[in-house]
């Protein structure tokens, strides 16, 4: 009689069946459905089968589509070794082994490999096992029970623990077909319980081998081999950042991104506002995804790597709604296993898209290990020097490495590596963990920042960087090198050793003076990190900082390329538009995307977006600006900040800024307010308000504030008149100083002169601080003097100033001292934290 389908409880575990202790043991179950499974069926089907079942059975009620299939349990692997005669000798063979010892370890590995897998399976395990594949082949709608392609997922008992990831550990198949094929890739799987990797995996986090079995998962395949897939955090793995979804995406099977075979696109959505109903993709990227995995029919492989058509590469992978169905999908899978756990979980989940008929799947869950139960430190790290840079790719953590050179192409040449070393090669093998761990730094040639060797590196907190294209042909043997991840997205290798300094801080310790403190911050790579600061949001966000670091373009030159005079420049600012219609509609969704990073960083906190303030000179160095500029003797108060944004020279690219900002905001980023910069009169003021409203940004809609800059004398002056224009003022101590004092602020010459403590500047800070309260506006500062000068922090919280934005790496400082003389005016130090309740400055 076939054996049958069972539920994951043990008849003698069953505690209401009635004793009866005459009938003799049912026979253990070799095979659960998937439906049949959950999480508490983890030491029976282990961690990746479970986590199917928990899903199927809870997730597909709410909408999550989920790949049916069956597990073959922990107790088909038992008694396979059992009756291959290979146990407890192989457990004992493995607990006496040097695990440093990589050849031996190497080859008594791979020899207990092959008699796993050269051992047959157990009748009862194979019987089990096909009556399941040809009930599934059935269930799956085709005629009869002809046999169906399936995924065979090695799936170990102690997979999946909060605090190890176990993740690429063990095998998977694709694409097997046919009792035969399924019967081998089974006994594979049981092999690969002990690979290299694994069993020193397990050693160093404390588990016997001899308590850890193996369940394999067979689960119908999803045709992503003609479509796509990927994966999908529900924090950001970088920073541990909490409110986006990031979701990586390739062409075809999705072993490619996630073993690292390719860069793969990336999708970032903001958790809170797709609950409220918004479609917040706040970044697309597109990945190189040079190839794809697909189906090798015919073949002795089942599956093969192919060469992704150029034009493929360059597209998207993922449509809005896809990126926001698997969105909303990984939110109701945390929810589920965070509802379960009783505190936050993390997921880590894969993905696949049927090619034939485009629908989404969820084919594994897992809870994200790095990340989850790690409190919250803040480690910075300071160039303090520089060096020149050999390759670039993506950075992995934000650490920083130094050491030799060791280029290693594949295993065979890893013994010559050396502990300290900069592990370079065209992409880590799972196999190399034992190595891995023991390196300053690793570099990569291929790979995405979801790629295994990404995981690995995160999870050792290895500084990393992927996907560089060519650091394998670059650098060589022995040379010195420093590997920062510390400098925001973009990792770096510099030649010989450059000095840094590391910083270690608990946010949560710092103080919270009265007055709000907040950031000057323009890079959002760097945004999800600092947003763990206590700030009270960004005072200033100068959108020059972002056309310059992450566009490079002229505005007007993209909006009019042929109005440049030099084609090769017309044809680099149509290459860096790469896949969007024009250059312009690159510069806006570059723009919305740097805003919309930083708004959902500090989301609700308000993010103020001040719009560009280049200087003539300045917006000449763009690519395509030289044609647009006019040569000024002074650009310093020429033509810059509010009187370009009417000028007919300018008109339009300011509508490209204001389009981007409405973006964001339409997102449902209603944090986002805007700031004037230099606007020399009121009547200047009123014109740039109205060309806001022509571009669809206009005052009071949708509750969008408008502040502007009191940075020229005239702002302070007439600080009661400006003020009904707008909903606050921010000084700029910079140009107020400049102008005040008469100082050139970049002259050398009179740098001795330019000082924002001269009490001239002074005066005219107090005044516009009690000019600007008594036409009841707020009014803060984003200039540099209380970064620069804490107690020109003090000077300013004594005149009741509503806000004071900082330079990230002063805030600790600032935010100490002004606590401090909150709680002891005498100067005393005060023990923890102030009362932040407390009056103690009044205006
Ligand atoms: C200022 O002038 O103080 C200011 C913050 O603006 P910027 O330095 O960008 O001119
Ligand atoms: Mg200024």
């Amino acid at each position: 009689m076939p054996p049958t389908l069972t539920s994951t409880r043990r008849p003698t575990d069953d505690a209401t069946a009635p004793a009866a202790p005459a009938t003799p043991a049912a026979p253990l179950p070799y095979v659960l459905r998937f439906d049949a499974i959950d999480l508490a069926s983890l030491p029976l089907v282990g961690g990746k089968n479970a986590s199917l079942g928990e899903l199927l059975r809870n997730l597909t009620p709410l909408g999550v589509r989920v790949p049916d299939g069956f597990a073959l349990t922990a107790d088909a692997f038992r008694l396979h070794l059992q009756e291959a005669g290979l146990t407890p000798g192989i457990y004992e063979e493995l607990e006496r082994l040097d695990a440093h010892d990589l050849p031996a370890l190497a080859a008594t590995a791979r020899a207990i490999r092959e008699r796993i897998a050269a051992a047959p399976l157990p009748a009862a395990v194979r019987d089990a096992l096909l009556a399941a594949y040809r009930e599934l082949s059935g269930a799956a709608g085709a005629a009869g029970a002809a046999a169906i392609d399936v995924a065979v997922r090695s799936s170990a008992t102690a997979e999946d623990l909060p605090t190890a990831s176990f993740a690429g550990q063990q095998e998977s198949y694709l694409n097997v077909r046919g009792e035969e094929a399924l019967d081998r890739a089974v006994r594979d799987c049981f092999a690969s319980l002990y690979t290299d990797r694994a069993i020193v995996y397990r050693r160093e986090r404390g588990f016997r081998h001899a308590d850890v079995a193996l369940s394999v998962g067979v689960q119908r395949m999803v045709r992503s081999d003609l479509g796509s897939a990927g994966v999908i955090f529900t924090l950001d793995p970088e920073t541990g950042f909490r409110d986006v979804v990031v979701v990586s995406a390739a062409w075809g099977l999705g072993e490619t991104v996630v073993k690292g075979r390719v860069r793969p696109d990336e999708y970032l959505v903001h958790k809170p506002t797709l609950a409220a109903g918004y479609r917040p993709i706040l970044r697309r990227e597109v990945g190189t995804k040079a190839v794809k995995l697909v189906y090798a029919e015919g073949g002795s492989r089942p599956v093969r790597e192919e060469r992704v058509a150029d034009a493929d590469r360059r597209r998207l992978v993922l449509d809005d709604d896809a990126v926001l169905t698997l969105a909303r999908w990984a939110m109701l899978i945390e929810q589920h296993y965070a509802a379960r756990a009783g505190r936050p979980t993390p997921m880590d989940i894969e993905w696949a898209r049927d090619g034939r008929t485009d629908e989404l799947f969820v084919v594994q869950a897992r809870p994200e290990t790095v990340h989850a139960d790690r409190a919250p430190r803040f480690e910075t790290w300071h160039r303090r020097g520089t060096g020149p840079v050999l390759v670039t790719g993506q950075s992995v953590g934000t650490r920083v490495g130094q050491g030799g050179v060791r280029v290693v192409h594949s295993a065979a040449e890893l013994p010559a590596f050396r502990p300290g070393e900069v592990l370079v090669a065209p992409m880590t093998d799972p196999d190399w963990e034992p190595v891995l761990k023991r390196a300053a730094a690793v570099v990569t040639d291929e790979g995405g920042r979801t790629c295994h060797a990404a995981i690995v590196s995160r999870e050792l907190g290895i500084p990393c960087v992927v996907g560089t294209g060519a650091a394998t042909r670059l650098l060589h043997d022995g040379q010195a090198v420093t590997v920062s991840c510390a400098e925001g997205e973009r990792g770096l290798v510099y030649e010989g050793r450059v000095p840094f300094q590391r910083t270690e801080l608990d946010p949560a310790t710092l103080p919270l003076p009265r007055v709000p403190l907040m950031l000057n911050l323009a890079n959002p790579d760097v945004a999800f990190a600092l947003a763990r600061l206590p700030a009270a949001g960004v005072g200033l966000m100068r959108l020059e900082f972002v056309i310059s670091t992450w566009i490079g373009v002229h505005p007007m030159a993209a909006l009019h390329p042929e109005r440049l005079h030099d084609p090769a420049v017309a044809a680099a600012i149509h290459e860096r538009a790469g896949r969007f219609a024009t250059p312009a509609a690159f510069f806006v969704d570059r723009l919305a995307t740097a805003i919309a990073l930083m708004a959902a960083a500090f989301h609700p906190r308000p993010v103020i977006v001040r719009f560009s303030d280049f200087k003539t000179n300045e917006y000449a160095g763009l690519l395509g600006g030289e044609p647009f500029e006019p040569l000024e003797a002074n650009p310093m108060i020429g033509f810059r900040g509010a009187s370009r944004y009417y000028d007919d020279r300018y008109r339009e690219a300011f509508g490209l800024e204001c389009e981007a900002i409405a973006r964001v905001r339409a997102m449902g980023l209603g944090n986002v307010k805007v700031m004037i910069p230099f606007c020399r009169t009121v009547a200047e003021a009123r014109k740039v308000l109205a060309e806001m409203a022509a571009h669809g940004l206009e005052r009071g809609r949708d509750g969008l504030e408008v502040y502007l800059m009191c940075e020229i004398p005239n702002n302070v002056v007439l600080a009661d008149q400006f003020a009904p224009l707008v909903d606050g003022y921010s000084i700029g101590s910079n140009d107020l100083t400049q102008l005040a004092l008469g100082v050139d602020r970049d002259s050398e010459l009179l740098a001795h002169v330019f000082d924002e403590r001269d009490p001239g500047v002074e005066r005219l800070i107090s005044l516009a601080v009690e000019t600007a309260h008594f036409a009841g506006i707020p009014i803060g500062i984003c200039g540099q003097a209380p970064s620069d000068y804490p107690e020109f922090a003090e000077f300013l919280a004594d005149l009741g100033i509503d806000s004071i934005s900082l330079n990230p790496d002063s805030l600790p400082a600032v935010a100490t001292r002004l606590a401090r003389r909150m709680q002891a005016p005498d100067g005393a130090p005060a023990p923890g934290r102030p009362d932040t309740r407390a009056p103690v400055f009044g205006t």
